[in-house]
């Protein structure tokens, strides 16, 4: 090499492949994103984006709270599943309320933190009220109306939707919809007077506030216990962790939540562990960074690959079938939420294939030693352990 030394955050490698960089740079920006600034030597070819941070949306400020998206616009590659990240204000009088709607997507929601109230009625006309507290889900199909309301402490939470191209822009609006028809046809399809048209609001109210909600029993059908939870509504406490060597998961799928067409995976690995070598059969994987700091590198057809870092409030993308690893590179826990537009979760774990073939066709393919090959293990990991890079 002519010459070059290597400098902190420099594009360049131990064996000095690369040079020097004089900018113009955003050095902070590089430095979160190392595998991309200095990419592996077993990086190839070239894939989609398959990274877009919320942190570089537009948001959106209403009078109640924010919202944000990530959707086929920001990362193209992104085609089943588009996201929403929501704040609605806290209050001891008035909290954000998601103004009343329906939409053609189904929705998935996870509680990021606080609690909300939400409502939906069903097709037979039966009125679902719940609170969901942080790491609780909901799942409102397709068409059916609903409502999110932040209690007293407000809420932040991640909207998932079955269609890439979904956005925040596109769902029906009860002040809307009462907007565009004609004042006649209101006062005939309610009995009411053209006085009492007249109150409705002119404009959408979208994120509002409104009076803070009060015991949840207060709000519930008759009948109706506090705790007997509903349909549409998932409490984590109901859901089994899967404890890992280097971490844990948790599955919330069509097995334990059955009205959801979205499956998830909430993810946490430990500093040093790793989402081990996999694949998923039947979807396109959509992932919402929670917290830490992680790489993955994703293997496609032709000898392709390539590698991303992930920070908290990032959106990954794996497609479908491709193979894949996360591993956390920080010093603290990484979590992350792997989303499916499909019921079922499905994986397909690398080591436990091979541990389960004939040894000897494993042999002839990885020219690997028979106690090796022997001591793979016949169990999904899901998370791996090791020892994190500040150790090393
Ligand atoms: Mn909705
Ligand atoms: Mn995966």
């Amino acid at each position: 090499m002519p010459g070059e030394t290597k400098r902190t955050g420099d594009p360049m490698d131990g064996s000095l492949r690369g040079g020097t960089e004089d900018g113009p740079r955003d050095i902070m920006r590089e430095r979160e994103h190392p595998d991309m600034m200095v990419p592996p030597v077993t990086d190839s070819g070239t894939l989609p984006n398959l990274r877009f941070s919320f942190s570089d949306t537009h948001v959106k400020l209403c009078d109640g709270g924010w919202t944000r998206e990530v959707t086929e616009r920001e990362l193209p590659v992104a085609k089943t599943i588009s996201g929403v990240n929501m704040r609605l204000n806290p209050g001891e009088t008035m909290t954000g309320v998601r103004e009343l709607h329906w939409h053609l997507e189904n929705e998935w929601a996870y509680m990021i933190s606080g609690a909300a109230r939400v409502t939906i009625i069903d097709l037979e006309g039966t009125m679902h009220v719940d609170d969901v507290p942080a790491g609780d889900l909901w799942f409102f199909p397709t068409g059916l109306p609903h409502s999110i309301q932040a209690l007293a402490d407000g809420c932040e939470f991640l909207l998932a939707f079955d269609d890439g191209a979904f956005s925040e822009e596109y769902t029906l609006l009860l002040s809307d919809f009462l907007a565009h028809i004609p004042p006649e046809v209101i006062a005939k399809n309610f009995g009411w007077s053209q006085e009492i048209v007249e109150l409705l609001p002119k404009d959408e109210l979208y994120i509002f506030p409104a009076l803070t909600p009060g015991p949840l029993a207060d709000d519930l059908p008759r009948g109706v216990e506090p705790g007997s939870g509903t349909p549409y509504t998932f409490h984590i406490s109901q859901a089994s962790p899967v404890d890992c060597p280097g971490g844990r998961v948790t599955v919330i799928d069509g097995s334990n939540f059955p009205i959801t067409t979205i499956s998830c995976a909430v993810v946490e690995v430990d500093p040093g562990g790793m989402r081990e070598l996999h694949w998923h059969p039947n979807n396109d994987e959509w992932q919402f960074f929670l917290a830490g700091y992680a790489r993955m590198t994703v293997f496609n057809t032709g000898s392709v690959a390539r590698t991303f870092n992930y920070l908290a409030g990032d959106v990954g993308t794996v497609p479908r079938a491709t193979g894949h690893y996360v591993e956390n590179i920080g010093d603290t826990r990484m979590r992350y939420l792997a989303l499916f537009a499909s019921p079922q979760f499905q994986e397909v774990s690398l080591q436990q294939w091979l541990a389960k073939l004939p040894p000897a066709l494993v042999k002839a393919h990885l020219n690997l030693p028979d106690d090796v090959i022997a001591k793979l293990k016949k169990d999904r990991q899901l998370v791996v352990a090791g020892t994190p890079r500040s150790e090393r």
